[in-house]
């Protein structure tokens, strides 16, 4: 909402400040804004520095966080000690290497066209009883500037594969974005040339929300039949973004038919080989309208397990609480999760009249939620953990 904690910048070194919070030392880019020099005093999140704010404003924040910062911090620490199980040994790698720190992205799902047809999809091309959407540019920019007004710094802008939205589209969209708001802005529209991502990353985008959705090649296959859709296509794009210098989410799907544990295991390994700096495990949730429809959804277990085994095997890993978690398992599910390793969370800003109909799968978390009690009841359940609804992270 991340509350970020503004920081002052310490060192500046080509395209990298270090900025002192208090008196921890985090790294971040500096590429996103203009003339910064040492001693202003700034917003980073996710590793890029946002925005420069006045000694005043960043006097007045301080002081609301110095206080309740180190309260959180400490109750975090003690609820980490003596780790037994797995999720509390998972809980206190968390805590030693990523501290107290949470961060919370809004995302808009801004288009539920989509040409892929995948079998899991509610909003496959095949489901012709969906009502469809698209945003417009004035519309996604209402939506950008509401959700600022709420506190968000960073956005997930998704959408199905909708190939209305034109590369120019797309990097316009961009472009109005970072022209109105500091705000950090991950892409999820699917499979896109490298050009086109080369050109949304130069209008301002730096990061991508991309799944592999499994690392199952043959399961790949099955469940994204006839778009010629290829695992490898998919990686070795994910591999590119990343070498293009965006932050990268991606994972898979736990729960698919026919996936096993093993699947599973390889799935943790190869979001960490891709680069991954959030980890992205959700639940398969069967939806009527596919051809998967009345499929078994996973336990809350083997979601945890693999959060906790990501964890183990990621230390300095963000890792996500799906909002497909959410909608099984509910806020009680999120704090499991949060107890098992994760350490993010999104929250839907989409506006409330879409929002039902990006129908991945049914009765998702937060559809009928207002999103400010949306972020009360997430900042409630945070700060009970001792996190800080904020996001210090950083290379
Ligand atoms: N077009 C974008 C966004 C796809 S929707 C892209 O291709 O990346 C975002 C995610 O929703 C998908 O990556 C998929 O993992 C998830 N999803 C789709 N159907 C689902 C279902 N039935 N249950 C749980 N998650 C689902």
């Amino acid at each position: 909402m991340c509350y970020a904690i503004p920081g002052k910048v310490d060192e500046i070194n080509g395209r990298v400040a270090v900025i002192d919070y208090f008196g921890e030392k985090r790294k971040a880019y500096v590429d996103l804004i203009d003339d910064i020099k040492i001693g202003d005093n700034v917003f980073a999140q996710g590793g890029f520095v946002l925005r420069k704010i006045s000694d005043e404003e960043a006097r007045e924040t301080l002081k609301i966080w110095k206080e309740i910062f180190f309260k959180l911090d400490a109750q975090d620490k003690k609820l980490a000690r003596d780790p037994k199980n797995l999720y509390e040994r998972a809980n206190a790698i968390r805590q030693k290497h990523q501290g107290n720190s949470c961060c919370v992205h809004a995302i808009i799902e801004f288009s539920n066209y989509c040409r892929c047809d995948c079998l899991y999809c509610g909003i496959r091309r095949g489901n012709t009883s969906l009502n469809r959407y698209r945003m417009e540019i004035p519309e996604i920019l209402a939506a950008v500037g509401d959700a600022v007004k709420l506190g968000f710094q960073a956005f997930i802008l998704q959408s199905g594969e909708d190939i209305y939205y034109t590369d120019d589209l797309l990097v316009e969209i961009v472009k109005e974005i970072r022209k109105k708001y500091s705000v950090l802005l991950f892409m999820s529209v699917g499979e896109r040339s490298l050009d086109a991502y080369r050109r949304m990353y130069d209008a301002g985008a730096r990061g991508v929300l991309l799944r592999f959705e499994t690392s199952n090649e043959k399961l790949y296959e099955k469940m994204k039949p006839n778009d010629g859709n290829l695992l490898n296509r998919r990686t070795n794009l994910i591999r590119c973004l990343r070498e293009m210098g965006y932050l990268i989410v991606t994972g898979s799907l736990i729960g698919l038919p026919g996936q096993t544990a093993a699947d599973i295991m390889k799935d943790i390994k190869m979001t960490a080989d891709l680069g991954a700096e959030m980890f992205s495990f959700g639940p398969f949730i069967s939806h009527s309208d596919t051809p998967l429809a009345g499929a078994k959804a996973p336990t809350l277990k083997k979601i945890l397990d693999t959060i906790a085994q990501a964890r183990i095997m990621n230390p300095d890993a963000k890792i996500l609480v799906t909002t497909a978690l959410e909608t099984l398992w509910g806020l009680d599910g999120a704090k499991e999760a949060l107890m098992a390793g994760a350490n993010s969370l999104m929250i839907n800003v989409t506006p409330q009249k879409y929002r039902k109909l990006y129908d991945i799968y049914p009765k998702r978390f937060g559809t009928d939620l207002d999103v400010q009690e949306h972020i009360n009841a997430a900042i409630d359940l945070l700060k009970s953990l001792g996190r800080a609804p904020t996001d210090l992270s950083v290379s």
